[in-house]
């Protein structure tokens, strides 16, 4: 949020921002957990899940974790679509604070 503008309004590109990390979703989230029947499971990062690449949805580069609520993210639990496969019963995400990601 903090980068020089340039006064150019050819790139401008609006990106949406996470509930979760504050930031908004032009590179991956804070390390984050759902809780499923009450245990905690670490998120899939974007690339563990067999993927490559950029996330389309939300921007997390490999190795980076998705953003809560994307669509490629994959369920901790069994590995299906996170946003439908049902298992994400409690809307409780908790999430790592964050000391300011390199970009
Ligand atoms: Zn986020
Ligand atoms: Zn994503
Ligand atoms: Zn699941």
């Amino acid at each position: 949020m903090s980068k020089k503008s340039t006064n150019t309004e050819i790139h401008v590109r609006h990106y949406a921002t996470c509930e979760y990390c504050g930031r908004e979703m032009d590179h991956g989230c804070n390390r984050h957990w759902y809780v499923i029947n009450r245990k905690k499971y670490e998120a899939i990062k974007n690339g563990d899940d067999g993927s490559e690449g950029v996330c389309h949805d939300c921007n997390a580069r490999p190795g980076e974790y998705h953003h809560p609520g994307c669509d490629m993210e994959v369920c901790p639990k069994c590995g299906g679509q996170l946003i439908s496969c049902g298992c994400h019963i409690s809307d409780k995400v908790i999430v790592e604070t964050y000391k300011k990601l390199k970009l």
